[in-house]
Order: structure tokens, then C-alpha cells, then sequence
């Protein structure tokens, strides 16, 4: 017996809108300069000592309207802004995937010079193949692993997650083999 819940799903991406909880501006701590900040609500992972439970239900957070999207575009618009993350919650859970590929594409059509991060929960080998792929400058894979948290890793919480220059891997003749962004903290 199916349920009807007003979503369709094709291809596990669902085509309701995406919801967020927070923008935040001029961060220095998910990625390369300062930052616009995304963060997403949604997320199935349940890492142990996740920092940020609340935003595992899709439904949670506002919805991510025109004044939203406004908001980011403002920041992008400074010249000292390197880019956005993506982070949440998780960016590809199915009630996100599509809104945020629409959204990226979005970006990099009108801010080409501008870097595009994201974070999320799953392995890089089980989503290299994602369309949202093509737009994405630097990926940070995996769980959090909380017995491997390491506080002197760059950009990462523990050990077990891999900080991956996207394109620079899809390049690649196996691009299972990532290459990776850059090192730790000495
Ligand atoms: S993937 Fe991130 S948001 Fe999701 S449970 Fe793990 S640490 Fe929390």
C-alpha cells in the first residue's frame, strides 16, 4: 500500500523544496577565506555527538525562499567573499539534492570565480556520480567518527574524513581514488 505525502521522488532526490536553519557571513572555519555559509536541514546520518542534531529533520528550519537565496547572492556579490559551503544537516539528503544542484548551478553561472564547498555524510565513492558533482570545487566526505576526532585536522572532525578537490578527481582515470585538497594543521 503506498501513502500519498505530496512528495515525488525520482531518482531518490525528492522535489520539495529544501528547508534551512542558517546563513552565516563572513566565516573562516568550513573552507578556504571568508565565507557564505548554508546550512541545510535534513540529515539521516545520526553521528554519534553529531554538533548540530537539530538539523536532522527535513522538515525542521524555514523554508529556503527568495529572500533566502537573496541573502546569499548579497554576500556573494563582495569581493572579499571566496564562495559558499554547503553544510546542514546533510546537503544531499533526498529533500535537498535537487534544490541544491538548481541552486549551485545557480551560482557558478553568475559567480564563476567564486568556490563552491560542501559536506556532507556520505562517501565520496558513493556519490562521485552525482549531476550536483559538476559544480562542487571541494567536497568533505564522510561521517563524523567521534573516536577518530582530531582537533589538528583542517576543515574535518575526525581522521576518517577527506577533504577532496572535486574536480581535480573526477579527472582522474579512476575517480574513486580522490585527490585530496590539501593538508592538516602541522
Ligand atoms: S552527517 Fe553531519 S549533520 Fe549529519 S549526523 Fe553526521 S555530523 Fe551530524
Amino acid at each position: 500500500m503506498s501513502i500519498f505525502t505530496g512528495v515525488n521522488v525520482v531518482n531518490g532526490e525528492k522535489d520539495s523544496s529544501m528547508r534551512y536553519h542558517n546563513i552565516t557571513k563572513d566565516d573562516m572555519l568550513n573552507g578556504d577565506g571568508l565565507r557564505v555559509v548554508l546550512w541545510l536541514a535534513g540529515c539521516t546520518h545520526c553521528c554519534k555527538e553529531c554538533h548540530n542534531p537539530i538539523t536532522w529533520d527535513p522538515d525542521g528550519g524555514l523554508p529556503f525562499d527568495d529572500a533566502a537565496r537573496q541573502e546569499i547572492f548579497d554576500q556573494l556579490d563582495k569581493p572579499y567573499i571566496s564562495g559558499i559551503t554547503f553544510s546542514g544537516g546533510d546537503p544531499l539528503h533526498a529533500a535537498n539534492r535537487l534544490d541544491v544542484r538548481g541552486l549551485m548551478k545557480e551560482i557558478k553561472t553568475k559567480y564563476p570565480d567564486k568556490t563552491i564547498w560542501l559536506y556532507t555524510g556520505d562517501s565520496w565513492e558513493d556519490i562521485l556520480h552525482y549531476p550536483v558533482m559538476k559544480y562542487v570545487d571541494v567536497l568533505v566526505d564522510g561521517e563524523f567518527k567521534v573516536d577518530l576526532k582530531d582537533t589538528k585536522l583542517l576543515w574535518r572532525g575526525s581522521s576518517n574524513q577527506r577533504v577532496i578537490d572535486v574536480q581535480a578527481s573526477l579527472k582522474q582515470t579512476d575517480p574513486a581514488n580522490p585527490v585530496l585538497h590539501c593538508g592538516d594543521y602541522a
